[in-house]
């Protein structure tokens, strides 16, 4: 196309003109038949231009022409699909996007662009809600969408029914089902660092967790035995059968560089943070905090991740990874049963402050296992 700038006349600049008076850049009336690229129409292309991450040079040229009138879409004016040759654009493509993402189907950035992922999205969304499959956002996937996104704001449905399950639970201890689940065994020792392995360490972790619980009335579930490893999908699906209100699986790190150090937390969660379960991003950030206050660990913070076990699990799934054992400090740490102990107990009280849902002022690091118990009696009464 012909570069349009100010000073040209013609049936185009009309067609720019009523664009920009829709999208408020330019007053007057979009019918008003004015061919003049005049200066106040250079300076609504440059603001347009700006709004939209363009070169702001006043010209509209075939980038500025193409996001013109894709702007002039609306969700719902037009079906949109995967067009592989040439992807459609424009501002309902936008807005298809971010109302997937509202509803937790990851159609990556919002574009604007309908791409490979945005179709994937979309079909998810589609098979979801009973709509048939196609990829195509037509007339119907406009409505239910539509309809959806005041009730379901915020999540995933099912992780909004996490978050009313723990309600519904209640501040007890007694009678919660958990899942521990010691990363690697058998013939899997996960990291190795001369006599120490993973799976030996967190075993005994998992063992004092399991007392601990016990001692509260918590029904404990380890997801292996000893001399067994059974592959992640299997650890998530154990968990799901035992009906379990939570799984947490055990691990430590190793790094190439000894340097590395520290604890850190995992839930389900996408990267960009639009999909997470707000249930194990609570409890993860619990654990954190608490085995940072208790153990001197440094803080390697909580992170969303896609792993099998976080999300092939129904109940809200957490790991942590205590410390790194390819670190000399963390593994002389790690390799102390009474800190071994310190850790049992600091996941244990994050459990508790989990289905206390916040109701306790007790600072981080100072509940402790006799103070745990004497609430569980004390509410038991
Ligand atoms: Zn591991």
């Amino acid at each position: 196309m012909q570069v349009l700038r100010r000073g040209d006349v013609g049936p185009a600049v009309a067609e720019i003109r009523s664009t920009l008076i829709a999208l408020g850049l330019l007053s007057g009336n979009p019918q008003d038949g004015e061919v003049v690229f005049d200066a106040d129409v250079e300076h609504a292309v440059r603001a347009f231009q700006q709004q939209r991450g363009l070169i702001t040079d006043g010209l509209v040229g075939p980038a500025t022409y193409a996001s013109l009138r894709a702007a002039t879409y609306q969700l719902g004016d037009r079906p949109l699909t995967y067009l592989v040759s040439h992807p459609m654009t424009g501002d309902d493509v936008a807005a298809l996007q971010e109302r997937l993402l509202e509803l937790g189907f990851d159609a990556g950035r919002h574009t604007g662009v309908f791409d490979h992922m945005t179709e994937q999205a979309l079909r998810s969304f589609q098979r979801e809600y009973g709509l048939i499959a196609d990829g195509i956002c037509g007339a119907e996937t406009v409505r239910a969408l539509r309809q959806l996104t005041p009730k379901v704001r915020g999540g995933r449905p099912v992780l909004l029914r996490e978050q009313e399950q723990v309600r519904r639970a209640g501040p007890r201890l007694r009678g919660k089902r958990i899942v521990i689940d010691p990363g690697h065994g058998g013939r899997d020792r996960g990291v190795v660092v001369g006599t120490n392995s993973e799976a030996d360490l967190v075993w005994d972790l998992a063992r004092r967790l399991e007392g601990r619980m016990q001692a509260t009335g918590m029904e404990a579930l380890l997801s292996r035995g000893t001399d067994q490893c059974p592959p992640e999908r299997e650890r998530a699906r154990f968990a799901n059968e035992a009906g379990a209100d939570l799984i947490l699986s055990l691990h430590v790190d190793a790094n190439a560089s000894p340097q590395a150090t520290g604890v850190a937390t995992f839930h389900y969660g996408t990267g960009n943070g639009t999909t997470t379960s707000t249930v194990g991003e609570t409890l993860a950030g619990f654990i954190q905090r608490e085995l940072v206050a208790r153990t001197g660990l440094s803080d390697c913070r909580t992170h969303g991740r896609t792993w099998d076990i976080l999300v092939g699990t129904r109940c809200p799934a957490v790991r942590v990874e205590v410390g790194y054992l390819t670190n000399a400090s963390d593994r002389a740490k790690l390799t102390d049963p009474a800190f071994r102990d310190t850790v049992a107990e600091g996941i244990l009280v994050a459990v508790k402050r989990l289905y206390l849902l916040g109701e306790n002022d007790q600072p981080t690091g100072t509940f402790t296992f006799a103070d745990l118990i004497r609430h569980e009696l004390a509410k038991a009464e």
